[in-house]
């Protein structure tokens, strides 16, 4: 599967956008020490576009856990049901910070805190860390 060529300019968009933070677990690119990765919300193996509305700002673990799924089933309902899509929902529309932890607040919420390992033991001691540092919330 060959990836489409980002352009820098489109890539700084999304970034600025995003306002350099996860645009799916909000974790802050600069207290990360890897590069943010613009990614496609719909893959491209699933004909998504590389254009500004189908690209997102991703930390690695979130990137990583997505890989190129579009969604899975629910774990409360057994449904399948789509990922958060950063483009067209609003975070807090499916999310609350709960202390350090990420809630769900929807079916899609479930499915992308589940799938995204977003309270993975490391990922709940990085947002101990920035709560310690007065970053969060
Ligand atoms: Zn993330």
């Amino acid at each position: 599967m060959s990836r489409s060529y980002i352009s820098p300019a489109l890539r700084q968009l999304v970034r600025e956008r995003a306002a350099e933070r996860c645009e799916y677990c909000r974790y802050p690119q600069a207290m990360a020490l890897l590069t943010f990765e613009v990614e496609h919300v719909v893959a491209e193996k699933h004909n998504g576009a590389t254009a500004s509305d189908n690209l997102a700002l991703a930390c690695p673990y979130c990137n990583r856990f997505k890989g190129t799924d579009l969604g899975s089933l629910d774990p409360e309902t057994g449904q399948l049901t789509p990922f958060y899509n950063p483009r067209t929902q609003r975070w807090a529309d499916h999310f609350r910070l709960e202390g350090v932890r990420i809630s769900p607040l929807t079916p899609e919420g479930r499915v992308t805190v589940a799938i995204f390992q977003m309270n993975h033991e490391d990922r709940i001691a990085e947002r101990e860390h920035l709560v310690e540092l007065g970053l969060l919330p």
